[in-house]
Parts: structure tokens; sequence; C-alpha cells
């Protein structure tokens, strides 16, 4: 950074703690610039965006609205403190006034690989927990596996020096239960101030030092895990996890983080994981800002099919996520409901979308595909780089499979596409997942996913669940999305404008 750079940076440091005070403190500032914040989205969203179908705009300034409303509120409740700001901010400011949009190791990426890079990794440095949870898809437990200090550290750095990450999604195991030579994940944030990190976490280790801790550094933002209320949330965690859980929300909120919630829809407890009443005590009561909806998948500890929604729970789901983003304004985001608004599938590295990395260095298209064809750790000791995963053949063709699926890049045209209500490759369709297996070759992860391998029976349910969910998700995609016509008025989904929203454009 030349010293002009870094001059003009730390003017817009200076402006941002000044301009987060103002806001916080001034309610009409806030309420214009907030105003100012809505108007533009709209606008925006009137902007064709050839790489998809019309209607996806709109899903996605839903979406932004409901980012807006959470920026208001985390303003109005003096949430977003100076350091927040600026660790949110951060990347921006560093993309566009560092390096520019141009020449930044995004542009780099491009032109060594004809494609855009992804946008995040998923990293889960260890697989101990402190707690043994039914179904837990790492099936962590008190164990040693962890990554190294020196491999966490440089996949971040390299990640975002060669691809430009700037945000980037720690899991475990327990995150909070990291430890190598003497560092944690604490470390990492504080090593990076210029990146963000969500962290999904029980909850439960979060003490007021650590919480203290997490307000001074404002670029790690805890997403805790609950399964509902009370009864569903200890009875999948433990008896007391779910008071533990509120205790850590209040810590949070006392020293000014911005937390969310992180929830695992089964077909047990859809109906209720995102009931009035969980809305009403988790967002509006303890302070919670966001939330992740995970459908729970058959991988990890003991993996049950059982307990994966049926298609029919998962569209429910999916009109109870959008109508809570539309007509209550949350950020919610369901990992799967929500593939319209990403385009689909984010697995392998697409441009804007991700990879896992687990504890023991192995690489895996995502969280819930758990079969690796090369470890990192290989790859840093044989002189590689990550651009050498980011080419491994596995990856390559599920990417190929996303583009064949719909996925575009900036400058190109959405044809024909698939069915992105049903946009996972592994569970939605489970066929195309076993061939390209079949092709590569990867290394199961765990001993579950090897078995599970090996089971006729548990590949026939998934392709039979696939096809049901075709059956009941093709009208809503073919009537609202690929025809770009609207969904009856009794039809669910996200096009129509709520009272709400009206009165508040
Ligand atoms: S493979 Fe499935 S779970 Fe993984 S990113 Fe794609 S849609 Fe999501």
């Amino acid at each position: 950074m030349t010293p002009s750079q870094a001059l003009l940076v730390k003017a817009v440091f200076k402006a941002t703690t000044w301009g987060t005070f103002g806001l916080t403190h001034v309610p009409p500032l806030r309420k214009a610039v907030v105003g100012a914040w809505r108007r533009r989205l709209r606008a925006g969203a009137a902007v064709p965006d050839a790489r998809a179908p019309r209607a996806v705009a709109e899903d996605k300034l839903l979406m932004g609205l409901a980012i807006v409303r959470l920026v208001e509120r985390a303003l109005a409740e003096g949430r977003l403190t100076s350091a927040s700001a600026r660790a949110l901010l951060g990347p921006l400011i560093h993309d566009s006034i560092v390096q520019g949009a141009d020449r930044g190791p995004k542009r780099g990426f491009q032109d060594r690989h004809g494609a855009g890079p992804p946008d995040f990794l998923t990293i889960s440095p260890t697989r101990t927990c402190n707690l043994s949870c039914v179904g837990c898809y790492a099936s962590s437990s008190p164990t040693p596996e962890k990554l190294d200090w020196p491999t966490f550290e440089r996949v971040v750095t390299e990640a975002h020096e060669l691809w430009g990450t700037r945000f980037f999604v720690l899991s475990g195991g327990e995150p909070f239960a990291y430890r190598d030579q003497g560092r944690s994940v604490l470390d990492l944030a504080e090593r990076h101030p210029d990146c963000f990190f969500l962290m999904y976490t029980n909850g439960t280790l979060i003490d007021d030092r650590l919480a203290r801790r997490l307000g001074e550094l404002g670029n790690l933002s805890p997403a805790i895990s609950v399964e509902g209320l009370r009864e569903p949330t200890d009875a999948r965690r433990g008896h007391g996890v779910f008071d533990r859980a509120l205790e850590a929300m209040v810590r949070l909120r006392r020293e000014k983080v911005l937390f969310g919630l992180s929830l695992t829809a089964t077909s047990d407890n859809c109906g209720e994981i995102l009931s009035d009443e969980l809305v009403d005590t988790l967002f509006d009561g303890m302070g919670a800002l966001y939330a992740w909806v995970f459908h729970y998948m058959p991988i990890g500890r003991a993996p049950s099919l059982d307990l994966m929604m049926t298609a029919g729970q998962r569209v429910r789901l999916w009109e109870r996520v959008w109508s809570l983003v539309r007509d209550r304004q949350l950020f919610i985001v369901d990992f799967w409901n929500s593939g319209a608004a990403s385009h689909g599938c984010l697995a392998a590295a697409r441009a804007g979308g991700y990879l896992y990395v687990d504890w023991n260095g192995a690489v895996c298209p995502c969280v819930f595909v758990p079969y690796s064809p090369v470890n990192v750790r290989d790859v840093f000791a044989s002189g590689g780089t990550l651009d050498d995963v980011w080419r491994e053949p596995f990856f390559a063709g599920i990417r190929d499979w996303q583009r064949r699926y719909g996925y575009r890049e900036w400058g190109e045209r959405y044809e024909n596409g698939g069915n992105w209500l049903m946009p996972c490759i592994y569970r939605d369709h489970h066929a195309e997942f076993c061939s390209l297996v079949e092709r590569h070759r990867p290394r199961p992860a765990d001993e579950s996913a090897r078995v599970a391998q090996e089971d006729p029976d548990y590949h026939r349910r998934l392709v039979a669940f696939g096809r049901e969910l075709a059956e009941r998700t093709e009208a809503t995609w073919t009537s609202r999305y690929r025809a770009g016509g609207e969904p009856k008025a009794s039809a669910p989904g996200p096009a129509a404008t709520s009272g709400r929203e009206r009165s508040e454009s």
C-alpha cells in the first residue's frame, strides 16, 4: 500500500467511526440514509440481470431489504460499533481503494482460470466438541483431530491473497474449542482485520471474557445453534443447552456483538423451527440479527434418512422462510430454499461459491458433501497452492454440472437452466452426484460417508426424494421463475409485497 493509499484508508476508517456514531445517535440521519439505501436497492432490482430468470431479482431484493433492516436495527440498538462497521466495510475499502476493482486478486484469478473465484471458504479447524448432538453432520466428539495452526493460517492468507476472499465461515466441531500452538479462532480474526468471519457455535463456551473480546474484535460474528426453543434444543443437544445458549446471547448483546442463529430443520422439528414464538423470543427478545437455516442432511453421526425433511415439508419451509423475509424483513437464509437467490448450488468453488476444508485438511465441495479428492496439507507440502485445489477434476466436474444446470457468470446469459428450487447435487440430484463420484473417485471424508457410498438403499431413497421434490416444485419454478410470471394469488412465493414493506418504502 502506498503512503497516499494508507492515508486514504485511515481517513475512511475515521469517517466510519464518526459515521457510525452519527447513524446510531441521530435518528433522522439514520432514517434518511436507510431510506436512500432502500430506494437504491429497488432501483437496482429493476435493472435486468441476464444471468437469471427475472423473478430471481425479486428474491434478491427481498434479501437486500432484510439486510438493510438488520443494519438499521443494529444501529438503532447501538450494536453496530466502529469495530464491527470497519470489519464489515473493510473488504469493500480494501477492494475498491487499496487494490482497485480491476487489479485485485479476483481479476488475477479470472486471468489464470477463465472463471470467477469463489467468494468464501468454510473451514472446520477442529472436530472436537464439548457436546454430542444427535445427527451431528460432523460426528463431533472430544478428539485431538484438528488443523495445525500454520495450515489454518495459510489457507486463510492464501485465499485472501490469491482469490481475494474476505469472508470466511468457521464451523466444527466447536470452533471456540480450537487450540493449536496456543492459537485460537480469536487469534485468526485478530490477524485478519480486513476479513469477516461468521462462526457456527453451540454458544456454551461464550463467557463474559470471550464476549468482551468478540466485541473488541468486531469481525467475528457467532451464529448460535438451536433446534427451536428449549425442548427440541435440549432433546438434540443435551439438557440445559438451550438456557446456556440464551446466556451467551445476553452476554453478546451486552458487548454489542453482531450475532445470529443457526437452525437445523429435521422431519421432527421443521413445523416449529421458525414458529412465531421462536422468532419473537430469539429475534425480538434476545436480539439475534440473522439466521441460517440448514436442512438435516443424512451424513455425519448415524445418518438417518428418516430425519431428513420430506419433499412436502421442505416446500412448506420454503413458504415460511420467504414469508418471514418478506413480511417481517428478517435476514433468514435457508441454505437450499434460497437456491434461486444464490443462482443454484454454491459448491466446488464456483464463482461466488465456496469450498470446505475440514480438520484433517481434506477439501470437500461443500460442508454437506463428505467426499474429498484432495488434502490441502498434501498440496502445500508438495509446493502447490489453493489454485491447485481449485483445479481438481472432481470439483471441475461439479462446476460443469452447475453450468449445465443454469449457472452463468457475469456477462453470460441464463437459458434453459434447471429448477433452482432444488439446487443440491448431493440430495436433490443424487444420481448425477453418484456418477461424478464414480468417475473421479474422491475419498469418503469419514466412515459414515464410506458406509453410505456402499448402501444401495441410501442411494435409492435419495434419488426418490429428488423425484418427489421435482414434482412438488416444478410448477412454481415454471410459472414464477422460468416464464417470468407471477405466482397465483394463493400460491406460495416471495413476490407479493406486504403491507409492512409498502409502509416503509
Ligand atoms: S451440494 Fe448441496 S449442500 Fe452443497 S452447496 Fe450445493 S446445494 Fe448446497
